[in-house]
Protein backbone atom coordinates (compact mmCIF):
# COMPACT_ATOMS: atom_id res chain seq x y z
CA UNK A 1 0.00 0.00 0.00
CA UNK A 2 1.29 3.07 -1.11
CA UNK A 3 1.46 6.56 1.64
CA UNK A 4 -1.13 8.79 1.08
CA UNK A 5 -0.17 12.41 1.68
CA UNK A 6 -3.04 14.54 3.46
CA UNK A 7 -2.48 18.57 3.00
CA UNK A 8 -5.33 19.29 5.63
CA UNK A 9 -6.96 22.55 7.92
CA UNK A 10 -8.68 24.41 4.45
CA UNK A 11 -10.92 24.16 7.00
CA UNK A 12 -10.44 21.29 9.55
CA UNK A 13 -13.69 20.36 9.24
CA UNK A 14 -13.42 18.55 5.82
CA UNK A 15 -10.06 17.07 6.64
CA UNK A 16 -11.82 15.02 9.14
CA UNK A 17 -14.33 13.90 6.52
CA UNK A 18 -11.14 12.99 4.17
CA UNK A 19 -9.54 11.31 7.01
CA UNK A 20 -12.65 8.96 7.96
CA UNK A 21 -13.38 8.54 4.20
CA UNK A 22 -9.86 7.28 3.36
CA UNK A 23 -9.34 5.12 6.25
CA UNK A 24 -13.10 3.69 5.47
CA UNK A 25 -12.07 3.06 1.88
CA UNK A 26 -8.90 1.20 3.11
CA UNK A 27 -11.18 -1.24 5.05
CA UNK A 28 -13.52 -2.19 3.05
CA UNK A 29 -10.74 -2.82 0.08
CA UNK A 30 -8.66 -4.74 2.00
CA UNK A 31 -11.41 -5.90 5.35
CA UNK A 32 -9.79 -6.66 8.80
CA UNK A 33 -7.85 -4.58 10.57
CA UNK A 34 -6.66 -2.42 8.08
CA UNK A 35 -6.51 1.12 7.37
CA UNK A 36 -4.64 3.65 5.95
CA UNK A 37 -1.28 4.59 5.28
CA UNK A 38 -1.47 8.54 5.78
CA UNK A 39 0.91 11.01 6.60
CA UNK A 40 -1.21 14.37 7.69
CA UNK A 41 -0.01 18.09 7.80
CA UNK A 42 -2.46 20.12 8.80
CA UNK A 43 -2.04 23.89 8.24
CA UNK A 44 -3.45 27.27 10.74
CA UNK A 45 -6.31 28.51 8.52
CA UNK A 46 -6.92 31.79 9.52
CA UNK A 47 -3.67 33.02 7.55
CA UNK A 48 -4.56 31.81 4.67
CA UNK A 49 -8.25 32.34 4.44
CA UNK A 50 -6.69 36.11 5.61
CA UNK A 51 -4.40 36.10 2.23
CA UNK A 52 -7.30 34.74 -0.14
CA UNK A 53 -9.47 37.94 0.94
CA UNK A 54 -6.74 40.13 0.08
CA UNK A 55 -5.67 37.99 -3.06
CA UNK A 56 -2.09 37.45 -2.09
CA UNK A 57 -1.86 34.29 -3.63
CA UNK A 58 2.37 34.19 -3.65
CA UNK A 59 1.76 33.68 0.10
CA UNK A 60 -0.68 30.81 0.11
CA UNK A 61 1.67 28.96 -2.06
CA UNK A 62 4.96 29.46 -0.49
CA UNK A 63 2.86 28.09 2.81
CA UNK A 64 1.47 25.27 1.28
CA UNK A 65 4.39 24.79 -0.79
CA UNK A 66 6.41 24.42 2.77
CA UNK A 67 3.48 22.48 3.66
CA UNK A 68 3.67 19.90 0.91
CA UNK A 69 7.30 19.79 1.24
CA UNK A 70 7.06 18.16 4.21
CA UNK A 71 4.69 16.03 3.69
CA UNK A 72 6.87 14.54 1.07
CA UNK A 73 9.95 14.69 3.51
CA UNK A 74 7.83 11.81 5.89
CA UNK A 75 8.13 9.49 3.24
CA UNK A 76 4.25 10.15 1.05
CA UNK A 77 4.23 8.54 -1.99
CA UNK A 78 1.53 11.54 -3.38
CA UNK A 79 -0.21 14.43 -2.31
CA UNK A 80 -3.67 15.42 -2.09
CA UNK A 81 -4.91 18.68 -1.06
CA UNK A 82 -7.98 18.47 1.26
CA UNK A 83 -9.60 21.66 -0.44
CA UNK A 84 -10.74 22.71 -4.29
CA UNK A 85 -10.13 26.50 -4.03
CA UNK A 86 -6.31 26.26 -3.07
CA UNK A 87 -6.13 24.02 -6.10
CA UNK A 88 -4.98 28.07 -7.69
CA UNK A 89 -1.63 26.98 -6.22
CA UNK A 90 -1.38 23.90 -7.78
CA UNK A 91 1.18 24.43 -10.58
CA UNK A 92 3.81 25.60 -7.97
CA UNK A 93 3.09 23.14 -5.13
CA UNK A 94 3.88 20.23 -8.54
CA UNK A 95 7.09 22.23 -8.95
CA UNK A 96 8.42 21.96 -5.98
CA UNK A 97 7.88 18.55 -5.22
CA UNK A 98 8.71 15.19 -6.50
CA UNK A 99 5.69 13.24 -5.75
CA UNK A 100 2.88 13.58 -7.76
CA UNK A 101 -0.18 15.81 -6.95
CA UNK A 102 -3.78 13.76 -7.05
CA UNK A 103 -5.62 17.09 -8.11
CA UNK A 104 -8.87 17.66 -7.17
CA UNK A 105 -10.92 18.94 -10.34
CA UNK A 106 -9.22 15.84 -12.44
CA UNK A 107 -10.92 13.34 -9.74
CA UNK A 108 -13.96 14.92 -10.43
CA UNK A 109 -13.93 15.64 -13.83
CA UNK A 110 -13.40 11.42 -14.41
CA UNK A 111 -15.98 10.78 -12.38
CA UNK A 112 -18.69 12.82 -14.29
CA UNK A 113 -16.95 11.80 -17.78
CA UNK A 114 -17.45 8.21 -16.53
CA UNK A 115 -20.79 8.77 -15.83
CA UNK A 116 -21.89 10.64 -19.35
CA UNK A 117 -22.07 13.92 -17.83
CA UNK A 118 -21.51 17.38 -20.17
CA UNK A 119 -23.39 19.74 -18.88
CA UNK A 120 -22.50 20.42 -14.98
CA UNK A 121 -23.09 23.19 -12.17
CA UNK A 122 -20.45 24.15 -9.48
CA UNK A 123 -21.00 25.48 -6.12
CA UNK A 124 -17.87 26.43 -4.25
CA UNK A 125 -15.99 29.71 -3.01
CA UNK A 126 -16.26 32.66 -5.22
CA UNK A 127 -12.83 31.68 -6.50
CA UNK A 128 -13.63 28.37 -7.84
CA UNK A 129 -16.81 29.17 -9.29
CA UNK A 130 -15.57 32.33 -10.89
CA UNK A 131 -11.50 31.92 -11.50
CA UNK A 132 -10.37 30.18 -14.29
CA UNK A 133 -7.75 27.11 -12.47
CA UNK A 134 -11.05 25.04 -12.06
CA UNK A 135 -13.54 25.49 -14.49
CA UNK A 136 -11.34 25.91 -17.29
CA UNK A 137 -9.70 22.57 -16.21
CA UNK A 138 -13.19 20.86 -16.36
CA UNK A 139 -13.89 22.37 -19.76
CA UNK A 140 -9.93 22.07 -21.24
CA UNK A 141 -9.96 18.47 -20.18
CA UNK A 142 -12.84 17.13 -20.10
CA UNK A 143 -14.46 18.88 -22.18
CA UNK A 144 -17.47 20.08 -19.77
CA UNK A 145 -19.71 22.75 -19.87
CA UNK A 146 -19.80 24.26 -16.52
CA UNK A 147 -22.85 26.41 -15.24
CA UNK A 148 -21.88 28.42 -12.07
CA UNK A 149 -25.37 30.50 -10.40
CA UNK A 150 -26.01 34.03 -10.64
CA UNK A 151 -24.38 36.69 -8.62
CA UNK A 152 -25.93 36.83 -5.84
CA UNK A 153 -26.68 33.09 -5.38
CA UNK A 154 -22.92 32.88 -6.04
CA UNK A 155 -22.01 35.18 -2.83
CA UNK A 156 -24.51 33.57 -0.70
CA UNK A 157 -22.69 30.29 -1.22
CA UNK A 158 -19.15 31.60 -0.77
CA UNK A 159 -20.62 33.47 3.07
CA UNK A 160 -21.86 30.23 3.99
CA UNK A 161 -18.81 28.30 3.35
CA UNK A 162 -16.38 30.86 5.16
CA UNK A 163 -19.22 31.81 8.13
CA UNK A 164 -20.74 28.53 8.74
CA UNK A 165 -19.12 25.62 7.53
CA UNK A 166 -15.75 26.22 7.90
CA UNK A 167 -16.55 26.87 11.76
CA UNK A 168 -18.52 23.93 12.12
CA UNK A 169 -22.03 25.22 11.57
CA UNK A 170 -24.82 23.80 10.05
CA UNK A 171 -27.74 25.96 9.67
CA UNK A 172 -31.27 24.59 8.10
CA UNK A 173 -32.37 27.65 6.55
CA UNK A 174 -28.52 27.91 4.34
CA UNK A 175 -29.46 23.69 3.72
CA UNK A 176 -32.73 24.90 2.17
CA UNK A 177 -30.67 27.95 0.45
CA UNK A 178 -28.67 25.88 -1.19
CA UNK A 179 -31.31 23.49 -2.42
CA UNK A 180 -32.72 26.25 -3.86
CA UNK A 181 -29.61 27.07 -5.69
CA UNK A 182 -28.95 23.52 -6.44
CA UNK A 183 -32.44 23.24 -8.49
CA UNK A 184 -31.99 26.48 -10.26
CA UNK A 185 -28.73 25.29 -11.93
CA UNK A 186 -31.02 21.89 -12.84
CA UNK A 187 -33.09 24.40 -14.74
CA UNK A 188 -31.05 26.07 -16.46
CA UNK A 189 -29.67 22.66 -17.77
CA UNK A 190 -27.20 20.97 -14.83
CA UNK A 191 -27.63 17.71 -15.58
CA UNK A 192 -24.93 16.84 -12.65
CA UNK A 193 -24.11 19.41 -9.96
CA UNK A 194 -20.27 19.41 -8.22
CA UNK A 195 -20.04 20.56 -4.57
CA UNK A 196 -17.16 21.67 -5.69
CA UNK A 197 -16.01 22.54 -1.46
CA UNK A 198 -14.99 20.10 0.17
CA UNK A 199 -17.20 21.40 2.91
CA UNK A 200 -20.53 21.46 1.39
CA UNK A 201 -21.04 17.76 1.91
CA UNK A 202 -21.73 18.40 4.93
CA UNK A 203 -24.68 20.68 4.79
CA UNK A 204 -26.65 18.99 1.90
CA UNK A 205 -26.43 15.09 0.94
CA UNK A 206 -27.81 13.16 -1.76
CA UNK A 207 -31.02 12.50 -0.46
CA UNK A 208 -31.93 16.28 -0.22
CA UNK A 209 -32.08 17.20 -3.96
CA UNK A 210 -33.51 14.64 -7.08
CA UNK A 211 -30.64 16.53 -8.87
CA UNK A 212 -27.07 14.30 -9.12
CA UNK A 213 -24.47 15.61 -6.38
CA UNK A 214 -20.83 15.17 -7.25
CA UNK A 215 -18.98 15.65 -3.69
CA UNK A 216 -15.49 16.36 -4.22
CA UNK A 217 -14.39 15.23 -1.00
CA UNK A 218 -16.09 11.77 -1.01
CA UNK A 219 -14.58 11.49 -5.02
CA UNK A 220 -10.93 12.88 -3.97
CA UNK A 221 -10.85 10.45 -1.01
CA UNK A 222 -12.23 7.59 -2.75
CA UNK A 223 -9.71 8.31 -5.71
CA UNK A 224 -6.77 8.77 -3.27
CA UNK A 225 -7.65 4.94 -1.93
CA UNK A 226 -7.55 3.72 -5.54
CA UNK A 227 -3.75 4.75 -5.59
CA UNK A 228 -3.02 3.90 -2.79
CA UNK A 229 -3.95 0.37 -3.68
CA UNK A 230 -2.76 0.21 -7.34
CA UNK A 231 -0.09 -2.27 -8.27
CA UNK A 232 -1.38 -4.77 -5.53
CA UNK A 233 1.75 -2.97 -3.60
N1 LIG B 1 -12.55 23.82 1.62
C1 LIG B 1 -12.93 24.80 0.69
C2 LIG B 1 -12.73 24.37 -0.73
O1 LIG B 1 -12.82 23.20 -1.02
C3 LIG B 1 -12.76 26.23 1.02
C4 LIG B 1 -11.67 26.59 1.97
C5 LIG B 1 -10.48 27.10 1.23
O2 LIG B 1 -10.52 28.25 0.84
O3 LIG B 1 -9.53 26.36 1.03
O4 LIG B 1 -12.56 25.17 -1.62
Amino acid sequence: MKTIGLLGGMSWESTTDYYRAINKGVKQALGGLHSAEIVLYSVDFAPIEACQNRGDWDTTAEILVDAARRIQRAGADFLLMGTNTMHKVAPAIELAISIPLLHIADATGEALVKDGVKTVGLLGTAFTMEQKFYRGRLADRFGLEVLVPGKEARQDVHNIIYDELCRGKILGSSRQRYIEIVDQLARAGAEAVILGCTEIGMLIKPEDTPVRLYDTTAIHAARAVEWALADGE
